[in-house]
């Protein structure tokens, strides 16, 4: 029998749910699978075995107890078998790490960006992807897909890098520009996803959670520029045109100093890297990054507020501070605020998040959109040709 389009989708979205249980409940039977699912017990079993063969499951041998019949085998996401590449094109710098199904960073290097043109940093780009792939290979992971974090508003319906004012790119069309260079560095053709690097940060913590980050998730990041990366409801929040997050303009003071937006009194000029290195305790600025926590909590009620970027790392302090003021007001409203924390993976949380942006798109097949050609992900890569490229 030939199968179809929508057989494949409703395959994908199978294969998506099994994923994804076991994700949050490792250690899941077959069985248990079915039960929880919905599933027929024969369509788990054939599933579980093809995600097995793939790398993206392992199993647990459990010795048969006497008398008792076959014992139910634990399942688990299989954190060897397969990897992700996932990129950070900073403005100063080009982090690549490679990652685990389970968030795990196996390799990372990290390059002063060389230049700035698109096709530049696409070289560029590709070649230390195809320096990853192969420490992957030394360690017999299998390539699962690239993610790529840009600094700027990238609109994923049409797969354009809109703006992106510290590399001075407006409207580059960057998808085949990546495609391409990835191709000619040798790298096999396996999905790419792209996103602005702020929303990718946020899914390194979403999706690599240890179970706190649950439904909903804001990450900010504070260096030269403040933005956010927000996840609600279970889905990257990006805006209509990728700008949603732009926290850093957000107006804190009327008539207050003027921002290299041309504004006067964006969230910035109080707690950007310039103003936090004039002021005599850089630490007293977190007062300023708490009133922005207090306006997204109570804007989008999440379950976990994340803070990172570069300004965390040389004043640790901030986080603290910032923490100290969005209680507060929460205390001041008789009501708990959400819990507050520094990025776990630190200056990588954004090139792990574009790893993690593959991983996003692959368990929400439903919502990822595919065109030209379907992205293989959770397909069998290994009869795969042509290449599958999604525009994030
Ligand atoms: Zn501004």
């Amino acid at each position: 029998m030939k199968t179809t389009g929508d057989q494949q989708l409703v395959k994908r979205i199978n294969r998506s749910v099994l994923l994804r249980l076991l994700r949050s409940q490792s250690g899941l039977s077959r069985a248990q699978l079915a039960v929880e699912s919905g599933l027929t017990k024969s369509t788990v079993s054939l599933l579980v075995r093809e995600l097995i063969d793939e790398g993206w499951l392992t199993e647990t041998d459990v010795p048969a107890a006497q008398g008792l019949g076959r014992p139910s085998t634990p399942l688990q996401i299989d954190g060897r078998s397969r990897g992700l590449i996932g990129v950070e094109v900073a403005v100063e710098a080009l982090r690549v790490v490679g990652v685990s199904l389970t968030g795990q960073v196996l390799c990372a290097q990290e390059e002063p960006l060389l230049g700035t043109q698109p096709d530049e940093v696409c070289r560029q780009t590709a070649r230390l992807v195809a320096r990853t792939l192969a420490q992957l290979a030394q360690r017999g992971v299998q390539l699962a897909g690239v993610g790529v974090g840009l600094p700027g508003a990238f609109d994923e319906a049409t797969g354009v890098l809109r703006f992106a004012p510290n590399l001075g790119w407006r409207n580059v069309d960057f998808v085949p520009l990546i495609t391409q260079a990835l191709a000619q560095a040798g790298v096999p053709p396996v999905g790419v996803h792209v996103q602005n690097e702020a929303d990718t940060a946020a899914l390194s913590e979403y999706e690599f959670s240890d179970g706190d980050a649950q439904d909903s998730l804001i990450f900010v990041t504070c260096g030269a520029g403040v933005g956010a990366g927000i996840v609600l409801n279970d889905r990257l929040f990006t805006g209509i045109q990728g700008m949603a997050g732009e926290i850093g303009h957000s107006i804190l003071q009327i008539d207050g100093p003027l921002c290299s937006c041309g504004r006067k009194g964006c969230a910035e000029t109080f707690f950007g890297a310039r103003t936090l290195a004039n002021l005599p305790d850089p630490a007293e600025g977190g007062h300023y990054l708490g009133v922005v926590l207090q306006n997204l909590w109570t804007t989008f009620n999440p379950s976990t507020l994340v803070v990172g970027g570069p300004s965390c790392d040389t004043y640790p302090g901030i986080i603290k501070t910032a923490q100290q003021t969005l209680q507060r007001y929460a205390a001041a409203a008789g009501m708990a605020a959400p819990p507050v924390r520094a990025a776990r993976y630190g200056l990588l949380a954004s090139a792990v998040g574009a790893a993690a942006l593959v991983l996003h798109h692959a368990l929400r097949p439903m919502h990822t959109r595919t065109p030209p050609a379907p992205a293989r992900l959770l397909e069998d890569e290994t009869n795969s040709t042509a290449p599958t490229t999604t525009t994030a």
